[in-house]
């Protein structure tokens, strides 16, 4: 035998041990498959998903098949149902007990378990001889599918709350069958109710403006062809003829095959966005103009300043033959000047000076009573006021000049055209919240049903110079100073018209809180020569005229000159201040041009009130610094101006 070799003996109780072995697991199996053949009813409830319980009348467990709480089901058998429900389940549960009992039959019911289980509940009444003796309650754990459900419920409500917070709306389009289906907020949209909708795309194409309906088919037909949804902005029209925009974002559907069929997507109203764009484009516009208005409105000025000054000053020194030339040239100069100061109001660069808080109803009936007396009797003109009204600040008169100046260019549309009843209608709002005016904002429509306007004319009516009138009958002024003065109180004007269907002008002014009334700062009127009631120090008062316009200077100097001052002129500011400090008690009053390049009229009024905190000054200029003025600025010479007022001016800034 070599070693490792097993002996007969060993080997036979190997095989002993093996045999034994297969038997036990055979007898084992054996059992197995024969208590499955032959189950027992108590096998069948224990193992049972469901619980399975049996009530007696009263409602006590009989029979539980497995443990309802953590207690063992022999401690169950005896104690009532119902004491194991949490206590708000157990009215709802009792109620179906007893319904059962008394109708004998069925009923199902959700109840919970203390430790926070759903079941969905099956009460059955058990009969003997069609008499109810017991009832059993069949339950099924339905909490992962309540949680389910619950969960679903709550993403819904999220959606929800989602969808209606951006205001977004739902569709989708079935290309089989050529029919776009939407949502609540979708027909909100389109006007047409608080319903979900289902329409022919045909249907659909109707509801689009006329010039929007190819472009958006077209589209539609690329989508398809590519299989992609692209954004697609389309105006729509409402039954009540609004005109919205909305913006359409989706993608695409395909069957189990890839196919697609259709597509879906959200909807937004972009409506009041694209107003905002348009406003921003238009004020952009504006202010571009604006500079360059206020540009050649400044060298118009200066031009002015010299023509009328060397008129008035030669008026009184030319034969008398001439004299009415001169007026004559006086007049046309004044009538320029007139225009550059409109313009200078469009460009927002003229003094406002005299805003305070207004009742913009008295304005309004102003306006109303002007154009009942002036204008064709004819011409219809209504006015809606409304009882309470927040207070604006505004210049009373330049608000009166804009409202004139619609309702002269809504008279002018009427003329002449056949509307039946025609009727200028002035109708003021007062919302109390608005987007950019915290305090709330007041909105003066004025309409007219006269012939409207083309979107060209439209979009350039605010322009300088744009007039649509006869030569003579329009300079193309009074919308653009409209613009400006109204920009200039902080406030917006927009145009809503059609070709054939009249226009309405709407201004919006921010309101202020009364307690907001700026001090008023008046400026001296009075007129008097420049050594009447001087200090005795000097017979002359000296004035520093600072001035880079040779011309205007020369003019300006002579007119103080004749009016009794010593002048000092500097060509720039640097030389202005150079002047000044060589003899600061000399010099009474400075008179300082705004605007000049290299150092500007606000750089040198700085230094000038740095060197002398109590030095006096009167600003001469076209065009003015925006906001409250400096205290040393004693008044304000708009140019081009008249001698006299030139004179008067100095006069009382040295008085006061
Ligand atoms: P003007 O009255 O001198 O032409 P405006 O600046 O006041 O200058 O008006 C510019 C243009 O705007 C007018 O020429 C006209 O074409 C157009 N417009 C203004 N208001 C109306 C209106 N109510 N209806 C039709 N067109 C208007």
């Amino acid at each position: 035998m070599h070693d490792g070799a097993k002996t007969r003996d060993e080997l036979l109780q190997e095989l002993l041990l093996a045999r034994a072995q297969i038997a036990v697991l055979h007898a084992g199996h054996e059992a197995q498959v024969a208590r499955a053949r032959e189950p027992t009813l108590a096998t069948l409830l224990a193992n049972s998903p469901d619980s399975i319980t049996l009530l007696d009348l009263e409602g006590r467990l009989v029979y539980a098949n497995r443990a309802l709480s953590a207690r063992p089901v022999e401690e169950l058998i005896g104690t009532r149902a119902g004491d194991h429900l949490p206590s708000q389940d157990r009215a709802a549960f009792q109620a179906a007990f007893e319904q059962v009992l008394a109708s004998a039959q069925p009923l199902t019911l959700d109840l919970r378990t203390v430790s926070g289980y759903v079941w969905e509940t099956r009460l059955v009444p058990v009969k003997d001889s069609g008499e109810v003796f017991a009832v059993m309650a069949i339950g099924a754990d339905i909490s992962a599918r309540k949680r389910a459900e619950s969960a679903l419920r709550e993403s819904e409500e999220k959606l929800r709350v989602a969808l209606s917070a951006t205001g977004l709306g739902l569709w989708r389009l079935e290309l089989s069958r050529k029919e776009l289906a939407w949502d609540a907020a979708t027909s909100r949209m389109l006007g047409l109710g608080e319903q979900p909708l289902c329409r022919s795309l045909a249907a659909y194409e109707q509801v689009l403006h006329p010039d929007d309906r190819g472009r958006v088919l077209d589209a539609l037909t690329r989508y398809v062809e590519r299989g992609v949804y692209e954004d697609l902005e389309q105006r729509v029209y409402t039954p009540d003829g609004e005109l919205r925009t909305l913006l359409s974002k989706g993608s695409p559907l395909r069957n189990s095959d890839g196919e697609l069929i259709g597509f879906s997507g959200g909807i937004f109203d972009i409506t009041e966005r694209k107003r905002l764009e348009e406003q921003l484009r238009q004020s952009q516009k504006m202010e571009a103009l604006g500079q360059l208005t206020a540009g050649i409105a400044h060298n118009f000025n200066n031009m002015l300043t010299v023509i009328l000054s060397n008129v008035l000053v030669a008026e009184s020194r030319v034969p008398e033959e001439l004299r009415p030339r001169l007026r004559d040239a006086e007049h046309a100069a004044r009538r320029a000047a007139d225009m550059v100061r409109e313009l200078m109001v469009f460009a927002r660069r003229y003094p406002t000076s005299s805003k305070q808080p207004l009742d913009v109803r008295e304005v309004v009936s102003r306006t109303v009573d002007i154009c009942r007396t002036t204008f064709d009797r004819n011409i219809e003109v209504v006015a809606a006021l409304p009882e309470a009204i927040g207070l604006v600040l505004a210049d009373a008169g330049q608000l009166e000049q804009v409202l004139l100046n619609i309702c002269l260019n809504a008279r002018d549309a009427l003329e002449g055209q056949t509307t039946p009843r025609p009727v200028i209608d002035l109708c003021v709002k007062h919302t109390a919240q608005a987007a950019c005016s915290p305090r709330g904002e007041l909105m003066i429509r004025i309409s007219d049903n006269g012939p409207g306007m083309s979107a060209d004319v439209k979009s350039r009516i605010f322009e300088p110079f744009f007039t649509t009138k006869d030569v003579g009958r329009g300079t193309g002024l009074g919308l653009a100073t409209a613009y400006g003065s109204i920009v200039d109180h902080g406030g917006t004007i927009e145009c809503e018209s059609k070709e054939g269907a009249g226009a309405s002008f709407v201004v919006r002014l921010p309101c202020i809180e009364p307690a907001r009334v700026p001090a008023d700062r008046g400026t001296g009127r009075s007129l008097a020569r420049g050594g009447a009631g001087m200090d005795p120090k000097s017979a002359q008062p000296t004035i520093l005229l600072i001035e880079d316009e040779v011309l205007v200077r020369r003019t300006t100097s002579t007119v103080l000159s004749t009016g009794g001052y010593d002048v000092i002129e500097a060509a720039d500011g640097e030389e202005g201040l150079l002047l000044y400090d060589r003899q600061p008690s000399r010099i009474d009053l400075v008179l300082l041009d705004w605007s000049m390049p290299r150092l500007s009229g606000q750089r040198v009024l700085e230094e000038l009130v740095r060197r002398s905190p109590g030095v006096k000054v009167v600003l001469f200029s076209g065009c003015y610094p925006a906001g409250d003025l400096q205290p040393n600025v004693r008044a304000i010479i708009p140019k081009p101006s008249a001698v006299d007022s030139v004179l008067g001016t100095i006069r009382a800034a040295l008085d006061a």
